[in-house]
């Protein structure tokens, strides 16, 4: 994907891109009702920058037992005249996906039918192993395509807040969206000038860096996969890409009543913190994240599984 310098604006991370994006989208003194589709599960920050902004949330599905591949179905019935942008997290945090070119081509086909933007958020991309990662913007050649990335996840530099906004729109159709980036872009100056001028030699790090990371990533969630399964009570498919894994607890194993006793008293007993699934919008799960060294990973499911040996009712 090639872009022009007035399709890319710079932000503090993918957070202040996000609050960047949705403040142009939805501005306050909004132009009449209007609403947004995000994933569920998905990540908590979208809903809180939302907050403020007075829109409608709408969250589609993400199933699990597709991979937690988007409801499509869903996605299409919840469009409607008021829906500004459909947002995918692509490869996901909290699902640890990466969609398939069909699928990402069978969402931006119902993008184009109800002609809405997508805001691809996809600071994930390319930390993928079992399978390819595409961008979206690289398989759309009708609807905008605003994709977020940045330094904090794949480059590991969350520190530096450093993150970017482009805008793909091959029709010419979101040039009031190209403007708005570039007006509120210019509300905040940054990111710090210092990092700016490190960029593109970091934006240049050779591929086999990338590879190393991933690869233990993926030993990670191949660790938590194996000793996940062999635990009676607990459920998990093998993730494709991210840093996470969503593990479902089956209903009334254990003697816990939700993710969030079940998460409170892990922490407690094991001294093992993971987060509720309540937290993106999946009840019932807990989440991984895969970004300890593997001696710790594997250490880290022989205190899961003792802890849910003194827990199975
Ligand atoms: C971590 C994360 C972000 C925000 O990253 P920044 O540090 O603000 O760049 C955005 N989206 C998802 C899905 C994330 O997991």
């Amino acid at each position: 994907m090639a872009y022009h310098a007035d399709s890319v604006v710079l932000t503090h991370g993918v957070g202040q891109a996000l609050d960047l994006i949705f403040s142009v989208l939805f501005p306050h003194h909004s132009y009449g009702p209007s609403n947004i589709l995000l994933p569920a599960p998905g990540f908590s920050q979208y809903s809180s920058l939302l907050a403020n902004l007075g829109t409608e949330i709408r969250y589609y599905d993400c199933v699990e037992e597709n991979d937690w591949e988007v409801d499509t179905k869903m996605l299409d019935s919840l469009c409607d005249e008021n829906t500004r942008a459909i947002l995918i997290t692509n490869p996901s945090n909290p699902c640890g996906s990466n969609f398939s070119q069909e699928h990402l081509a069978n969402i931006v086909s119902i993008a184009d039918k109800h002609k809405i933007p997508i805001i691809a958020d996809e600071i994930y991309g390319h930390m993928t192993w079992s399978s390819p990662f595409i961008p979206l913007a690289s398989i759309s050649n009708t609807v905008p395509v605003i994709t977020l990335s940045g330094l904090s996840k794949r480059f590991l530099l969350p520190g530096w807040r450093v993150g970017w906004i482009a805008l793909h729109d091959p029709l010419g159709v979101a040039e009031g969206i190209r403007e708005g980036m570039i007006v509120w872009g210019n509300r905040f100056f940054g990111p710090s000038s210092i990092v700016q001028a490190a960029l593109p030699e970091i934006l240049a790090t050779p591929s086999e860096y990338f590879d190393a990371v991933t690869a233990k990533v993926e030993k990670n969630a191949q660790i938590v996969h194996s000793g996940t399964t062999a635990i009676n009570g607990l459920y998990t498919n093998m993730p494709a890409g991210a840093l996470y894994m969503l593990i479902r607890i089956q209903p009334a194993a254990f003697d816990l009543n939700d993710d969030v006793e079940f998460c409170t008293a892990l922490y407690r007993e094991e001294a093992v913190f993971v987060l509720p699934g309540l937290c993106f919008g999946a009840p019932g799960y807990f989440r991984v994240v895969l970004g300890a060294p593997a001696e710790i990973m594997t250490d880290v499911m022989e205190r899961l599984n003792v802890f849910c040996d003194n827990h199975r009712v």
